[in-house]
C-alpha cells in the first residue's frame, strides 16, 4: 500500500514509513492512495466467516503486499482475539459491543494491531522503539495493554493527575515489563504539549528511536474496518441485509474507518455520528460551515473533541464533498443530562447499563429512526464498558455493572508511575536515563 498526506497527493510513502512517522512532516493525514474494493462474492458469503477470517480479509486488501501472507494472518490473530457480538435489544435495534478486548475500549482493536505491527517491522532493528502517548483515559489503556510484551518496543504513557477513572489509572499503570507511566501534575493538553516537544527534541530524535502511537495513525484506522464488516456478517446471518451504523464519536476515527469500510464496497444505508455538546460536525452538516470551538468537559469525555483530528480523512474520502458526505452521514448531539436520561431508560426498558457514549449512540440511532422510517436495522456501537466510567452512573445502577474478567486483579495490583511536574527537562532526563 502507498499512502499519500491529505495536503499533498503527491507524496507517496510505504506503509512502514507511514506507521513510523504517524504524521506526514506537511501535518496532512495520511491516506491510501487506492481504497481497496473487496469482491461482491465476499461480501455476499461474509456471513460464514469468522471475525478473524474477515479481519484477515481486510487487512490482506490493504497490506497484502507489505508483510507476507503467514505473518499478516499470525499477527491479525493474536491482534484480534476477543470478541465483538452483535446484541439485539428489540426487533430492529442492535448494539455492536468492542469492549471485549483487554482494555474494555473498542481502541483495543487499533492499538493491538498498530503495536503489533510496529513490532514486526522492528524486528530487524537492534534499538528500542520507544513509544510515547499521552492520554485522557482509554488511549493510555489500549496502547499499554497492546503494546504489553511485544518486543523490541517500550511504552511511555503520560496522563494528567486526577483527572482519569480508577479503572483507567489501573490499566495504565499496573502492568511494569515495557510499559512506563508518567503521572503529570496538570491536564491533558500539558501531557499532549510534552510529549509534541519530545518529538521535537533534537537530541531526543538522535539518540532514542521515538515513535507516536497516536490515534490518527494509519495502523489504527485499518483495524477498525474490520468490526463493520463483521457486524454486517453477524445480522446477513439472521438474514438482515440492510443497516443503519451509529457512532458515537470524538475525533472521528472510528465512524471514518466505517465509512472507509462502506467505500471498501461494505452495504450501508446511512452512518450516524453521535456526539456530546462537543458537535463541531453536526453542525458542519448543518450549516456547511467548519467552525471547531475549544473542547467542553462532558461525561462522554472520550468525545471532548473541539476540533476532530479525523474529519480530514472523511472529507478526502468523499472528495470534499458536502452533499455526498450529507448523503451517508447524519449527525446528532446530546448534553449531560439526555446522557443521563438515556443511561436510565436503556436499564431500566432494556436492562441494559451502558457506558455515557454509548447511551449517546443509542439516544441519536432513535432519533434517526423516528426521522426515517425503513425496514433496515438499527446496530450503534458500544465503545466501552460502562466499569471505566463509575461517575456517570447512580450508585444502586454501578453495583449492577457486571465487571469483565480479570477486571478485580488490577485492584489488587500495586501503582507503579513517576510523578512528575510539567517540566519538559524532567521528561527528557527520565527518558535519556
Ligand atoms: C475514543 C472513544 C470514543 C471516540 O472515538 P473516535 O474514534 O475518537 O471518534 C468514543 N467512546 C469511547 C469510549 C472512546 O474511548
Amino acid at each position: 500500500m502507498k499512502l499519500y498526506s491529505t495536503h499533498n497527493k503527491d507524496l507517496s510513502v510505504s506503509f512502514q514509513e507511514a506507521v513510523f512517522n504517524s504524521l506526514p512532516a506537511d501535518k496532512g493525514l495520511y491516506m491510501p492512495e487506492e481504497i481497496p474494493r473487496l469482491e461482491p462474492f465476499f461480501i455476499a458469503h461474509i456471513a460464514q466467516y469468522s471475525l478473524q477470517e474477515i479481519a484477515l480479509k481486510v487487512a490482506q486488501a490493504f497490506i497484502g503486499n507489505d508483510i507476507p501472507a503467514a505473518d499478516l494472518k499470525a499477527l491479525v490473530e493474536d491482534a484480534i482475539n476477543f470478541e465483538a457480538p452483535v446484541k439485539f435489544l428489540s426487533k430492529d435495534t442492535a448494539v455492536l459491543e468492542l469492549f471485549h478486548g483487554p482494555s474494555y475500549a473498542f481502541k483495543d482493536f487499533g492499538a493491538r494491531f498498530m503495536s503489533r505491527v510496529m513490532g514486526y517491522f522492528s524486528k530487524e532493528e537492534t534499538d528500542l522503539l520507544e513509544v510515547l502517548v499521552a492520554t485522557s483515559g482509554d488511549t493510555g489503556g489500549a496502547v499499554a495493554l497492546g503494546f504489553l510484551g511485544v518486543e523490541g518496543t517500550r511504552v511511555t504513557i503520560l496522563y494528567p493527575k486526577g483527572k482519569v477513572s480508577k479503572v483507567q489509572e489501573q490499566q495504565l499503570t499496573t502492568h511494569g515489563q515495557n510499559i512506563r507511566a508518567i503521572e503529570v501534575d496538570g491536564t491533558f493538553d500539558d501531557c499532549q504539549a510534552l510529549v509534541k516537544q519530545a518529538f521535537n527534541d533534537e537530541e531526543l530524535s538522535k539518540k532514542l528511536r521515538l515513535t507516536s502511537a497516536n490515534s490518527i495513525n494509519i495502523a489504527r484506522l485499518i483495524p477498525q474496518t474490520f468490526y463493520y464488516f463483521w457486524a454486517y456478517a453477524q445480522l446477513k446471518s439472521q438474514g438482515i441485509s440492510e443497516l443503519v451504523f451509529t457512532v458515537p464519536s470524538g475525533n472521528f476515527g472510528n465512524i471514518g474507518a466505517g465509512l472507509l469500510a462502506y467505500k471498501m464496497g461494505l452495504p450501508v444505508n446511512k452512518f450516524v455520528a453521535a456526539t456530546n455538546l462537543n458537535d463541531t460536525v453536526p453542525r458542519y452538516l448543518v450549516s456547511g460551515s467548519y467552525e471547531p470551538k475549544p473542547s467542553v468537559q462532558t461525561l462522554a469525555n472520550a468525545m471532548d473533541v473541539g476540533n476532530p483530528s479525523n474529519w480530514v480523512r472523511i472529507q478526502d474520502l468523499f472528495d470534499q464533498d458536502l452533499s455526498e458526505i450529507q448523503g451517508m452521514v447524519s449527525a446528532y448531539s446530546y448534553d449531560d443530562e439526555q446522557t443521563r436520561e438515556a443511561i436510565d431508560r436503556l436499564y431500566k426498558d432494556f436492562n441494559y447499563i451502558a457506558c455515557p457514549h454509548t447511551a449517546i449512540a443509542w439516544l441519536a440511532s432513535q432519533a434517526y429512526k423516528k426521522e426515517h422510517a425503513g425496514r433496515y436495522a438499527s446496530v450503534f456501537l458500544s465503545t466501552a464498558h460502562p466499569c471505566k466510567f463509575p461517575d456517570a452512573f447512580p450508585a444502586e445502577v454501578f453495583a449492577e455493572i457486571t465487571l469483565p474478567e480479570g477486571a478485580q486483579d488490577y485492584a489488587t495490583q500495586e501503582k507503579q508511575a513517576t510523578a512528575m511536574a510539567v517540566d519538559f527537562e524532567a521528561f527528557k532526563s527520565f527518558l535519556l536515563a
